[in-house]
This record gives structure tokens, sequence and C-alpha cells, in this order.
């Protein structure tokens, strides 16, 4: 036998329908399981079988997928799911993961209609957050990567030369609050510059980067024989989704000539509501900016997005000159810039088509009331909280993140109490710490999510406290 497809299409036509309907019957009915449950040992075990040589039917392995896999998923998709910063996806986003995995394109480069649509998805998130048209942009893994791709990008805006000679000896510094996404920090460690060379500028009271404390370092640092050449505000703090003022960055940032990164991972989609965008005024000004569409815009996991204002920097920190990559005028190979030029990857998928059919699908309209309704879930919460005795919000919640304190627990029984919430199945809310105290996390990221979900959650919340704090008076 040749190749890998099948002679009778009949038992694979089949066999793929079933899966699609079941697909449809769980997404359908995805609230009514647990959140999450711990995976038996026996269900890991079962995965280790070693490279198979004779291979299993198709059937053979769906049952194991169902049995071994399904049950015992990140817990995401479901509206009880509140931790970390996780999009839910959709059955449209299922659907075009679907179709592009039939097409196979490989998005590196070259002539094609995919690359089409990838152009098109970046010219609306330029749209979205304000960027002009002319700038460019790719589709990556995750905003780690955009972020990445975005200092590599401003450091060799500042100095080409680094992409022949390495950063040795330049003495570069870039800054960023001290609520910056760990990424952040790692991008600069990956980039080689080091994770210190990242400069982190204190807070204010209400979590935003202290802007006078940034010129001051700047100044500095320049005072000091190093080379300023980036800074990083974030639009949306992982821990309490704080807003940096970003107008006020932005001044700081073009009076010292460096480069204004802003990371949007997830508050980047606020954009899209006219009641959150003058919080984020001057985003559209960002050199380049991270944001993800699988977080707050729903599509599959996954598909991280970076956008650059000035499409010729961002393509002389990646392009390069190749024999066998040579571009044409005409053919397959024509086309050029090619996508390749804006990363580090050169195979890269069709990450474009879910964006495409999930922004095509919903719309802008949609997804900002959509954005709008989880805040309102969120503000919900915070209320609750507010008014439940010995519960304290311990940040403002100034988008979709409710952060607070239990009195009478220690740090270390509230992160057990959340695991028990885990491993309950109820809800899956995260931990973080604010100002040094630990912090019960919902971010209603999740577009299933509603009143009732939150309401579930902070129930078991309190009723787990209560059990702990009963336990300890009876002993
Ligand atoms: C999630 C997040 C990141 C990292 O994005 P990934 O898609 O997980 O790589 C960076 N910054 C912020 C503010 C985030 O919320």
């Amino acid at each position: 036998m040749a190749g890998l497809d099948p002679t009778d299409w009949r038992d694979i036509r089949d066999i793929g329908h079933r899966m699609l309907d079941e697909v449809f019957d769980r997404m359908e009915h995805v609230g009514e399981g647990p959140v999450w449950r711990p995976m038996p040992s026996s269900a890991r075990q079962a995965l280790k079988e070693g490279l198979p040589e004779k291979g299993h039917s198709l059937d053979d392995l769906y049952g194991r997928y169902l049995d071994l896999v399904v049950p015992y998923g990140v817990g995401n998709t479901h509206p009880g799911f509140m931790g970390w910063v996780h999009g839910a996806g959709t059955p449209v986003g299922m659907l075009a993961e679907m179709l592009a995995g039939g097409l196979n394109a490989n998005c590196g480069g070259r002539d094609h209609a995919p690359i089409e649509v990838e152009r098109e998805v970046i010219r609306w998130a330029l749209q979205m957050v304000g960027m002009p048209q002319d700038g460019s942009g790719c589709l990556v893994t995750g905003s780690s990567m955009a972020n990445f791709i975005s200092v590599i990008t401003a450091s060799r805006a500042q100095d080409l030369s680094i992409r022949k000679e390495g950063i040795a000896g330049r003495r570069l510094v870039g800054y960023a609050a001290t609520t910056a996404h760990g990424c952040l920090p790692r991008a600069f460690d990956l980039a080689g510059l080091g994770s210190e060379v990242l400069r982190r500028v204190p807070v204010l009271a209400d979590h935003r980067m202290d802007v006078s404390a940034l010129r001051d370092m700047i100044a500095e640092d320049r005072k000091a024989g190093f080379v300023p050449f980036m800074v990083a505000g974030t639009a949306g703090t992982v821990d309490c989704g704080a807003i940096d003022d970003l107008v006020a960055i932005e001044a700081v940032v073009r009076e010292a000539g460096l480069w204004f990164h802003v990371d949007a991972a997830f508050g980047a989609l606020a954009c899209l509501s006219s009641r959150f965008q003058p919080q984020l005024a001057g985003i559209g000004k960002a050199d380049s900016l991270a944001f993800d569409f699988h977080k707050w815009a729903q599509v599959p996991y996954d598909a991280g997005c970076v956008l650059v204002r000035d499409s010729r920097k961002h393509a002389a920190a990646f392009a390069q000159s190749l024999d066998y990559l040579v571009r044409e005028e005409r053919g397959l190979a024509a086309g050029a810039p090619w996508f390749c030029d804006f990363g580090p990857d050169l195979s890269r998928g069709f990450r474009a088509l879910k964006v495409w059919m999930t922004l095509g699908h919903y719309g802008a309209g949609r997804m900002g009331e959509m954005v709008e309704t989880c805040c309102d879930v969120a503000a919900d919460l915070a209320r609750r909280v507010e008014r439940t005795d010995g519960l304290v919000l311990l940040a403002p919640v100034t988008l979709n993140i409710v952060c607070f304190g239990i009195d009478g627990l220690e740090d270390a029984e509230v992160s057990e109490l959340v695991q028990d919430l885990h491993e309950s199945g109820i809800a899956a809310p995260s931990t973080t710490k604010i100002n040094g105290r630990l912090a019960v996390r919902a971010a209603i990221v999740n577009h299933r999510t509603t009143t009732v979900h939150t309401d579930r959650m902070l129930d078991a919340v309190i009723a787990l406290r209560d059990e702990r704090l009963q336990a300890r008076t009876g002993r």
C-alpha cells in the first residue's frame, strides 16, 4: 500500500461524522459536569504504551480519546472556569479548526489565499486597537511569543547590528511595571539581554505604573551610561486587570525617544467596547503590541498576535535572504513579504482561519457586548464580595478580574481552599498575591460564565471557609 489515505472512504466518513456530532453534544451540555476532575493514575498509565509498531483502528483510538482525554481536560470551556486567563472557545472556532486541518496550509510564506486571510485578520487587529492600517503583524502561539517578537523588534530597531554581532557590550535597558506579566522578563532573558535588564517600575496604589518613577529611572540609567530602548505598558494586568496610563507612558517614551510597547494580552479586546475605550486611550500609539485571540476573543487555542507600527522595522528584525527561500515576481514563490519575515517561525499553520471565522461570524459588535457582559459579571461578583462578612476585595475591579481575600485564613489555607474547590468540580478560580496577601482570583474571560456560576463559586468559597473556621474553633 502506497499512501496513507484509506482505500474505502466510507468508514472514516462515518466515524468523522460521529466525532463531529459528539463534539457538538459535549459543547451543548458543557456546563453540566464538573469543571475539572483529577486524572487518575490508571488513565495516565493507560496513555503510556510506547511507539506503536502496528497502528490501531480509528474506532479504537477514538474510544481511548473519549475515555482517557475528554473527561480530564482543563475545563476552560466550562462556565465554572474562572482561573488564570483562559478563553472558552466557540463551536464556530472549532469548525474553522477542522476546515484548516483539511487544507493543511503552510502560512510561512508564498503566494496563496490563506496568507491573504491572515493579512485580513492583521488589518482587523490593527483597526481594533487603532493602529495604522499599514502596520504589520502575524499570528503566533500566544502573547508570550508576541511579547518576545516585540522585544526583538525593539532592540533591533535600536541597533540593527545586533543581528550580526549580538548584544554584548551594548548596555541596553527596558522598562515595565512590577505588575507586568512574567513573559516580559523572560523575553529579555530569551533575547540574550538578561531578565534584569528589564527594569521594574513601581506601581501606584491603583496598581498602575508610576509614570514619574519611570521618567526618573530612564534619566538615572542614562546618567549611568545605560542605553534605554523600550518601555512596555500593560493594558489589563494579569493579576488584577489594571490598565497602565498609556497616554502618560507614551508621552515619556516619546520625550526620551524610546520604543513604546503594549502588552494587551486580554485587554486589547476591551477596545471593542465604547465603555472601556477611554481607559485604553493611547493604545493605538504603540510601536508594537501583543495580544491573544485565544483569550477574550474566544478563538480556540492557540492564537496570539503581534502588531508592529512600522512594518519595515518589523521585517528588518527577522527577514533573511536565503537561496532556498528566494522570492519571485510571480508563481508560487511570489507575494513577499512573507509571514516568516515577521517572526522566528518558518513553517506556520493556518491559525488565521479560526480568527477570521470567529470575528467574521460574531462581528466586532457582539464581541464588544460579550466583553462588557464578562465585566458586568465581575462587577456583580465584586459587589457580593463586598457585602459578605469576612471577604475583602484586594484590588479595584477595572475590567473582568476580581481578587479577594478571606479574613481569618492564612495564605496557605486560602491556597488549600482553592485546591479543594478545584477538586469539588464546582468552580475553578486561581490565586495570586496582591500587596503580599494571597487572593482568590476570578477572571471572567469565559463568554459562558454568568452570575449563576460566580454565585455558585462564592457560595462554595464561603462554605469551605466556614468549615475551616469551625474545625478550628471545635479543636
Ligand atoms: C496571558 C498573558 C500573557 C501571556 O500570554 P500567553 O498567550 O499565555 O502566552 C502575557 N501578558 C498578559 C497580561 C497575560 O494576561
